[in-house]
């Protein structure tokens, strides 16, 4: 957006804001200013390792390059509205971004490792029929550094943004609000900074996308980083996918394991293997028959299974699976051979779990008006019009 000057009545263009902006794109910015390469990583370090958001504190860089930043830049991440804290250490944070609707970060620690569920869009418009976020409809994008901005906003609540602060987040995952590969450029930008060296240095393995299936963008992506993989299936077979995940009418399984395999296939490290997220929705696919046409699915892949307890919110007739059911389904696909894992529910006296995520959405869909008013009942916070 450009903004008139007063007295020239000329626009001057809008601020870059280089929260968002990988190595890469930094040092072309610098570049084009007639700066040197070494600046990025200087900046990139103050920014990312020390949470500095003022170019006066970035005291290695000449007074004179610094007022030309401000001139020229910024560095704005989006704003807490509240920061909720479970009794068992999830914390959850209500952020607005530009426009004015809210997302929802949240972070659950476990021993040695926190892992942050960062969200990579306002709503999705891929629609799963026992997701709250896409029961919403979709509003916007987030932008790179509204994505990297929930990882800085929740390190420096940590501490970690200071020298010799505790490494607090140690593991990222892009499960919150949104379908990252809808969002491709801003999410892979996003997670380039998490794994940079100068940036947060989080290991390939430790971050994590996590997608439904647009095969298209999947086929890509292996050009742009080597993060986790993660693939949301949930059914064993086409019929049943295509009406939990509606885009599986476009992408069917067989077209998603194919390309999920060539991504794997495509790392420079050898053993790396796919999870496979399965959410387990009460007398839906939660049956035997279900776990075992699954591991016959998945025989040839390599593959970890994360078996999800669906998690109830209030627009959804769907049931939570029962526990005889999560475990006979769990004990079926280990005789089978798989590494089978149970996500525990963490944060629930915050709303945290997965799938819950839904923020104050001003979505401008049809649908997200029939369903607003369910929404705002339950909401701890007041919804903010555009
Ligand atoms: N759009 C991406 C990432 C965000 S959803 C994806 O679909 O993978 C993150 C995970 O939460 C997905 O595996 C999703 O299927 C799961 N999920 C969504 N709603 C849920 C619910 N109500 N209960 C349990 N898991 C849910
Ligand atoms: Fe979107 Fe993922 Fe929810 Fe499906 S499960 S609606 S892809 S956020």
């Amino acid at each position: 957006m450009a903004v008139a000057d007063v007295e020239t009545n000329t626009p001057t263009p809008a601020k870059v804001n280089l929260l968002g902006l990988p190595e890469a794109k930094l040092v072309a910015f610098f570049e084009s200013m007639g700066e040197k390469r070494f600046r990025a990583a200087q900046v990139l370090k103050w920014i990312h390792q020390l949470g500095v958001d003022d170019f006066d504190e970035m005291t290695n860089i000449s007074k004179a390059l610094r007022d030309k930043l401000k001139q020229q830049c910024e560095i704005v991440a989006p704003e807490v509205l509240q920061q909720l804290d479970s009794v068992d250490g999830t914390r959850k944070f209500l952020i607005r971004v530009t426009g004015g609707s809210v997302v929802e970060t949240v972070f659950i620690p476990e021993g040695e490792r926190g892992t942050l569920c960062v969200s990579s869009q306002v709503g999705c418009s891929l629609d799963c029929s026992f997701c709250a976020t896409g029961k919403q409809g979709f509003n916007r994008d987030l932008t790179a550094a509204e994505i990297i901005g929930q990882v800085w906003i929740a390190a420096k609540s940590f501490g970690q943004l200071t020298a010799g602060g505790p490494r607090k987040v140690t593991n990222v995952v892009m499960m919150g609000m949104g379908e990252p590969l809808m969002n491709f450029d801003n999410v892979v930008d996003s997670m380039n900074l998490m794994m940079h060296d100068n940036a947060y240095g989080i290991s390939k393995r430790r971050v994590t996308l996590s997608t439904s299936g647009v095969v298209p963008q999947l086929d890509r992506l292996g050009e742009f980083t080597d993060a986790c993989l993660a693939i949301s299936l949930h059914a064993p077979n086409d019929a049943l996918r295509n009406e939990l995940v509606p885009i599986n009418r476009k992408y069917p399984i067989a077209m998603l394991l194919d390309s999920a395999k060539r991504y794997i296939d495509g790392l420079p490290d050898t053993h790396r293997k796919i999870t496979i997220e399965y959410t387990l929705i009460d007398h839906v696919n939660d049956r035997p028959e279900h776990a075992r046409e699954l591991a016959e699915l998945l025989r040839d892949v390599p593959v970890k299974i994360n078996l999800i307890p669906f998690n109830p919110f209030n627009l959804s007739n769907y049931k939570r699976v029962s526990n005889n059911a999560l475990r006979r389904f769990q004990d079926i696909l280990m005789q089978e051979g798989f590494i089978t894992t149970v996500r525990t529910t963490r944060g629930d006296d915050i709303d945290a779990a997965c799938g819950q995520l839904a923020g104050t959405v001003n979505d401008l869909t049809k649908r997200s008006e029939r369903y607003r008013a369910n929404f705002v009942k339950d909401e701890p916070v007041t919804i903010i019009s555009q």
